[in-house]
């Protein structure tokens, strides 16, 4: 702006009238406390909310289930007054809509998530001996036995269902991946590049990675 008003006590031009002065509002501090209460009244208040006695708000707003009798009329079950916070937010902060979320309360639902999957795995578990007890096959008792192997020790190995191809047509069965994903590659040993060779195509590194060290005594 070539003239500036005459309070801005300018002598050269600028758009300083223009600034958004709201941006000094240090927002990323400021968010709303959730859900809290600041006071339980023990009965119906004049201007109050006519359907949970609440002062924070009126019947319009109100965010209770309708009563089919409000509490200005039976002035029990008073709801608590919330916590009503104006906020100076900018443009971000306004459209926020996890301001004032509390990320220590996600546990509780991670929690319920473990514990509804635990209970799954021991079901089908359970589910899975029984049926294996109920049908007396030939090799019954070894694989009741490998049913009943911890948990823990199956982790390490990964499932693969493969079907196979046999003369009396298709059947699935299950192949158990002997690969464990913890142990480190042979080829990862000796990463010296003058040591044993690991011959990628076949796989195969046929000498020793690490010819004298403990785990050749292993
Ligand atoms: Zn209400």
């Amino acid at each position: 702006m070539s003239s500036a008003p005459w309070y801005l006590n300018s002598k050269k031009p600028s758009l300083k009238h223009q600034r958004n002065w709201k941006n000094d509002l240090n927002s990323k501090s400021t968010c709303y406390d959730r859900g809290a209460k600041i006071f339980q009244a023990e009965k119906y208040r004049k201007k109050a909310c006519q359907n949970c006695g609440a002062m924070s708000h009126d019947v319009k707003s109100c965010m209770y289930r309708p009563r089919k009798v409000g509490a200005k009329f039976t002035n029990m079950y008073i709801a608590p007054d919330e916590k009503v916070e104006s906020l100076k937010l900018d443009y971000a902060a306004k459209r926020d809509r996890w301001n004032g979320y509390d990320t220590s309360d996600y546990h509780r639902v991670v929690e319920r998530y473990e514990a509804r999957e635990n209970a799954r795995k021991k079901y089908l578990k359970e589910q899975k001996i029984k049926k294996l007890e109920e049908n007396d096959g030939d090799d019954d008792g070894l694989r009741v036995d490998e049913a009943k192997v911890d948990e823990s020790r199956q982790m390490d190995f990964a499932k693969v269902e493969k079907r196979f191809r046999t003369s009396g047509g298709g059947s699935t069965g299950t192949v158990r991946n002997l690969h464990i994903r913890e142990d480190t590659a042979k080829y990862l040993l000796n990463l010296d590049v003058n040591s044993a060779h690991y011959d990628p195509k076949t796989r195969s590194m046929r000498e020793d990675p690490l010819p004298s060290s403990k785990y050749r005594s292993e």
